[in-house]
């Protein structure tokens, strides 16, 4: 069976949770093969393999971490040319889309980006999109070369399936057309010890209608009580209620999570482009013709701060 290439994902030295689904999705299609692109340890190895790797590349060089994104690719590009996989699984974001582009251009192979879904077609990967804010979905394929697909995260839940990988290292020349930028600091942002929202499968959202920042404490609360994250729209992020780094839709970040909760969002074609492809949506809203219940799969027609107390307090209860 011929290999499907994942180029891994690390936040700070952990195999990023939409890695392990893009194995996920490679054991559907070949024989999943990982690349790990700098040091690699005891613990990426056997996360890999107990997510069904039988193959891990390692490339590890200085400037895959001294430089922007284009040693990436190099080291990607190189691997490709080596191993021949059948296709190349990229978790979608800037940096993932990024070096699948250059990989692509340099490959001269076809690419899908920010598919939903990955099957095997009769030719190759079939890739599934979400398109125009949500309301079309896409089926396409590669016909040139390798396909290069990149997934959103959570487009499936991560299955384990252990394996022994063999580990190989990978001697990559990194172009000197690819040193053209440096990184100079990384400073870490303070985390709220909760999931990165790309990577969260549940997301619970606010909007105007959570009335003040102490609104979005309760959110907070139930993103806790079910492990998920706290995002908002862009009227509460203007509002100073939360930080703009968490404001999802058309000038925010993209989020197709298993369950997104929006409480007090009206549902602006703005807001949905940014979440309309999650699995489940839940609406919580007092006006019962708002618009966010056309798309969601549940809706209560409410007062927040009289539902979300009363779901925290249930969630809670059937957690103890
Ligand atoms: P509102 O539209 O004011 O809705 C508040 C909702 O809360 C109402 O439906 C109301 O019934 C309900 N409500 C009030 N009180 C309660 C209560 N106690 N309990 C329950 N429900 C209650 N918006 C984004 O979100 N993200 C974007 O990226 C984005 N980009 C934009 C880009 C452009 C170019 C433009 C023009 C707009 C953009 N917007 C974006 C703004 C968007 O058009 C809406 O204005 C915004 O999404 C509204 O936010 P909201 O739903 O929180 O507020």
């Amino acid at each position: 069976m011929a290999e499907i290439l994942v180029l891994v994902e690390r936040s700070d030295g952990t195999v990023r949770k939409a890695t392990l689904e893009l194995l996920t999705l490679a054991r559907r299609l070949g024989e999943p093969a990982a690349l790990v692109c700098g040091p690699s340890d005891d613990s990426t190895g056997k996360v890999l393999g107990e997510h069904g790797a039988t193959r891990v590349y390692v490339v590890d060089n200085p400037d895959l971490e001294d430089y922007l994104v284009a040693p990436k690719a190099d080291a990607l590009v190189a691997v490709v040319k080596k191993a021949s996989p059948a296709a190349v699984l990229v978790t979608s974001g800037k940096e993932g889309t990024e070096v699948a582009a250059r990989t692509a251009v340099r490959l001269d192979s076809g690419i899908i980006t920010d598919a939903v879904d990955v099957v095997a077609g009769e030719s190759g990967p079939v890739a599934t999109q979400s398109v125009f804010a949500g309301t079309w979905t896409a089926q396409s394929e590669v016909v040139r070369g390798t396909p290069i697909i990149t997934v959103r995260p959570n487009a499936v839940v991560p299955e384990v399936a252990p394996t022994e990988p063999v580990v190989e290292s990978v001697q990559v020349e990194i172009d000197e057309s690819s040193r053209g930028s440096r990184v100079v600091q990384r400073t870490p942002k303070t985390g709220t010890g909760r999931p990165d929202l790309a990577d969260a499968s549940v997301v619970v959202a606010g909007g105007r209608g959570m009335g003040s920042a102490e609104g979005f404490e309760v959110l907070e609360r139930l993103a806790d009580a079910l492990g998920g994250a706290v995002a908002a729209s862009r009227a509460a992020t203007d509002l100073g209620w939360y930080g703009h780094d968490f404001q999802i839709g058309q000038t925010g970040k993209t989020v197709a999570p298993q369950l997104y909760l929006a409480s007090g969002i009206s549902g602006a074609i703005q807001h949905r482009a940014g979440m309309q492809g999650s699995r489940t949506i839940v609406a919580i809203n007092k006006d019962p013709k708002a618009p966010i219940f056309a798309i969601a799969d549940l809706g209560v027609v409410g007062d927040a701060h009289a539902v979300l107390p009363a779901l925290v307090a249930e969630v809670e209860r059937r957690k103890a």
